[in-house]
């Protein structure tokens, strides 16, 4: 049995095939220990063997120095609004936050709750909306901020930044300093990144690397321990950090399906190799918007996600037209966010340059049909 459909979810997202087969494979039985992962106790050694592989495989894949510690959390980036405050600033201290869309409007909202907050630059501001990103000179950096949010991609918006600020010792850069903190839900191990330019890189599985209800969490050590007295225990992240993530009992399955992520993607080249299918992908799918009459995207070139591709039809009469015929051709889950309308093609490394080949064939024909 194979899958013909192409799915085009932005989260709980498309896996990559051999890893849903593998999975179903070792399902009742892992691998002779007469117990299904999810029977395992989280302390035993198979889980403990099963937890190591995947940390080892992401340090690997994403070159994670070893002064960073990688934590399995639960309950989705959205929790990560709260806990990194928390985490971070102790208590009292301000932050800056960079808006560039929708989730990270989202992460500067929930802070304000638990720090002085402050707006570095809202990429609304300019009057479209969220297609562009400020250029940096005009960002304004506090003097006091312990740290810097971001979102390194707008899963909603389809706005995606090159790579973390510049940072230095000209007035308009990032000081050295200063920690970078990056909701990274929707583009992690999409491309290789310098982990070191950042203090704090956390997201939501359920993309990228595996299920939902798994959340990745990757600080460097000396951020550590400066949590306000009030954070829970298991949400703080050097109690997170000294146990192992295992403070309390981690979705273990989820961890056992992102270690075969992991493991899948090292067979793709890694992160450097799937980056170059990632970039094929994206390329395709944005000639074809801009070439046609009928589609269109409205982000800055340069800003245009790899990951996550909006686009709207011309005539909106032919949206639900657009996504019946998408559904019969077996390309599913396209309709974009309620909150931008139009059509989202999400395209993370587990969907197929053939998906995206038989997506674009479709929006050509469904186009030439109407002309
Ligand atoms: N940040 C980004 C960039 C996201 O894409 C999402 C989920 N779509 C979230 C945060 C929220 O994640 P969760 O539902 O895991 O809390």
């Amino acid at each position: 049995m194979s899958r013909a459909a192409f799915n085009f979810s932005p989260g709980p997202a498309v896996m990559p095939e051999p890893v849903l087969r593998q999975a179903a494979e070792e399902l009742l039985d892992w691998r002779g220990t007469g117990m299904s992962v999810m029977e395992m106790s989280h302390r035993g050694p198979a889980f403990m063997s099963i937890y190591e592989q995947a940390v080892a495989d992401l340090r690997d894949l994403l070159a994670i120095p070893d002064d960073y510690a990688v934590l399995f959390m639960q309950g989705g980036a959205l929790a990560q609004n709260p806990l990194v405050p928390l985490n971070l600033l102790g208590e009292g201290g301000a932050a800056d936050y960079l808006i560039t869309g929708q989730w990270s409007l989202k992460s500067a909202k929930e802070a304000a709750r638990y720090g002085a907050i402050r707006v570095v630059a809202d990429a609304a501001q300019g009057g479209r909306g969220y297609t562009s990103v400020p250029p940096q000179a005009t960002w304004q950096l506090s003097r006091d901020a312990r740290y810097l949010h971001l979102c390194a991609n707008e899963t909603i918006d389809g706005v995606e930044l090159e790579g973390p600020p510049a940072q230095g010792t000209a007035p308009h850069e990032v000081p050295l300093d200063l920690p970078v903190v990056a909701d990274m839900s929707s583009n992690i191990v999409s491309r290789p990144i310098d982990v070191r330019r950042y203090g704090l890189i956390y997201g939501g599985a359920q993309k990228n690397i595996g299920p939902a209800g798994l959340t990745f969490v990757i600080v460097r050590k000396d951020l550590l321990g400066r949590a306000h007295p009030l954070t829970p225990s298991a949400f703080n992240y050097s109690v997170v950090a000294e146990s192992g993530s295992m403070y309390n009992t981690p979705p273990t399955y989820a961890i056992y399906l992102a270690g075969l992520v992991f493991q899948w993607l090292k067979a793709q080249g890694g992160v450097a190799g799937i980056a170059a299918v990632n970039a094929t992908k994206a390329k395709l799918l944005y000639d074809a918007i801009d070439a046609s009459e009928l589609y269109e995207n409205r982000v800055d070139p340069p800003w245009r996600s790899r990951m996550n591709v909006p686009f709207f039809l011309r005539d909106e009469r032919l949206n639900e037209c657009f996504l019946e015929e998408a559904k019969a051709a077996e390309l599913l889950q396209l309709k974009g966010h309620r909150v931008v309308g139009g059509m989202r093609a999400s395209i993370y490394n587990a969907m197929p340059l053939e998906g995206v080949q038989a997506l674009v064939e479709y929006m050509q024909d469904f186009e030439r049909r109407r002309a």
